[in-house]
């Protein structure tokens, strides 16, 4: 056994796990956008379970404030790139997963990198890069996981590369509450988001277990409760107006290599 499956011996022992199902989280390769709250626990937990290659992309330098919820920073980052002190934290925590590290917003020369990808996670705070990101999906014909939260209030929603609902769909005008300065955020929610997120992305990549998509699950952390309910397309969609996203990739797994 290598390193990598020995540190994840407990998830092998899920009922139903297989040595396959571990393999295939050997051979992921992640694209991350935002490695703040929501996505620094997706780091951690995707390298954790063995996730082969992450793509880490976040800009800016940690900010005391970042420390009520961003687990990959130590205060000695102060002033430092995020995505630098992420990738140095992750080596140490999951030496065997290959980090990239890229301290800049979500851009569309980025394209290659999304379409080598076996899936997105989305866990920026502002609709500028998760409209790119969700539009660089479609088009690379990739799964997508998106993960918000404001407040005591988070959601989930996986999105499929096929010709389903896309996340212009369900925001067709952003969500102006989410200025990236101000909103509230309590750490424990945005960790418990992160853990949702990563559940998602692991059985997606792993393919253990079947995956419903284009279902947005919301968590409410005032009374610990979650609800989900089926999106749909909106058919004044501008995003799936622009097509390029095949009839036929919604069949089982397209995504995968
Ligand atoms: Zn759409």
């Amino acid at each position: 056994m290598s390193p990598a499956e020995t540190m994840a011996a407990r998830q092998m022992t899920l009922p139903g796990w297989t040595p396959e199902n571990q393999e295939r989280l050997g051979k992921s390769r992640v694209f991350l956008a935002g490695i703040g709250g929501v996505g620094g626990i997706v780091a951690q937990y995707l390298a954790m379970a063995g996730v082969g290659e992450l793509t880490l992309v976040h800009e800016g330098v940690l900010e005391m404030p970042d420390l009520n919820r961003q687990t990959l920073m130590e205060l000695s980052g102060l002033g430092k790139s995020r995505v630098g002190q992420a990738s140095e934290r992750l080596a140490r925590q999951a030496p065997a997963c290959r980090i990239t590290a890229i301290d800049a917003r979500v851009s569309g020369w980025m394209e290659p990198l999304v379409a080598s990808a076996d899936l997105l996670v989305d866990a920026r705070t502002n609709f500028e890069e998760r409209f790119l990101l969700g539009r660089l999906a479609r088009r690379a014909g990739k799964p997508l996981v998106f993960a918000a939260m404001n407040g005591m209030e988070g959601m989930v929603v996986p999105l499929g590369p096929g010709s389903g609902p896309c996340l212009e769909c369900l925001f067709p005008e952003g969500d102006p509450s989410w200025d990236p300065l101000g909103f509230p955020v309590l750490g424990a929610v945005s960790g418990a988001v992160g853990a949702m997120a990563s559940v998602l992305a692991i059985r997606i990549l792993s393919g253990y277990g079947g995956v419903p998509l284009s279902r947005m699950t919301v968590f409410e952390g005032m009374d610990l409760s979650t609800r989900s309910f089926r999106i749909r397309k909106n058919g004044r969609c501008a995003a799936c107006r622009e097509g390029a996203v095949p009839e036929a990739a919604d069949h089982e797994k397209p995504w995968r290599r």
